[in-house]
């Protein structure tokens, strides 16, 4: 059985001191669940004290991006072992907002993915189609393409350690939510490719469904046999709001 996995993206949200309140008031409301990952992805600023306030706590600390060289003249960029040396587990890569408003390409996503993965980092891949390409029925073939090139390095040893996010575009903080037929359409979709390309290592990859989650729709969602959990923006900036989503998503 996958176990499920809620993550928080803060986007460009809070400052040092309010992410370590978060992580006060957070902590508590989740201490007991024990079936699923729960993990919070702040601005990097607030990696290092974030991720002390989370230390031995069931919450894990994730970067929103990374950058796939080792090192050098990368202005403004953060490469893989630094993640790991401030604390990081995870760290999300093609999120539809970078790909669309940094022009990354899924090659580049590929290559994130594979220095994460050798510097012993879980790479959370988002694939997603915008409102266009839904309407024109193109979602498959965007998806699958998003998912087969940004997937294209890892070998099916690493597998399990990769997360997919699927993340409809037009759902992504416009209060529109993928309702759970369409999402498990495209889950079970993803989930066959991902059983094409690794065979049985394939089943073992969790995919989070993201777009506008919240505690009153996540249960639907989560009772699809597909959807192993959320990749949440918007509800997840509320320690009450995260940590309901997180009792309702888990096991
Ligand atoms: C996201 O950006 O990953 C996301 C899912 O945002 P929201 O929950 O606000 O739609």
């Amino acid at each position: 059985m996958r176990r499920p996995i809620l993550a928080a993206n803060w986007k460009m949200h809070k400052t040092i001191g309010e992410a370590v309140a978060f992580a006060d008031a957070f902590l508590p409301l989740v201490k007991d669940a024990d079936d699923v990952d729960i993990v919070l992805a702040p601005p990097f600023p607030c990696l290092d004290r974030l991720g002390q306030a989370l230390g031995g706590s069931n919450v894990a600390l994730a970067a929103q991006n990374v950058n796939p060289e080792a090192k050098g003249a990368f202005t403004g960029e953060v490469a893989p072992a630094m993640l790991l040396d401030v604390g990081c587990r995870y760290a999300i890569v093609g999120h539809s907002e970078r790909r669309a408003l940094y022009g990354e390409s899924s090659e580049f996503v590929a290559r994130k993915a594979e220095s994460l993965l050798a510097a012993g980092l879980l790479p959370i891949v988002c694939v997603g189609e915008s409102l266009e390409e839904r309407e024109a029925g193109r979602t498959m073939e965007v998806v699958g393409r998003q998912l087969e090139e940004s997937l294209a390095s890892v070998t099916a040893d690493r597998a399990a350690e990769v997360v997919v996010a699927y993340e409809p575009v037009w759902a992504i903080g416009t209060g529109k939510t993928a309702t759970p037929d369409i999402a498990q359409e495209v889950h079970a979709f993803i989930r066959g490719k991902l059983g094409e390309r690794f065979a049985t290592a394939g089943d073992q990859i969790r995919i989070q469904y993201g777009g506008s989650v919240k505690p009153d729709n996540v249960d639907a969602l989560r009772a699809q046999p597909d959807i192993d959990g959320a990749l949440v923006g918007g509800a997840s900036l509320q320690p009450e709001s995260f940590a309901e989503l997180v009792r309702l998503g888990a096991a």
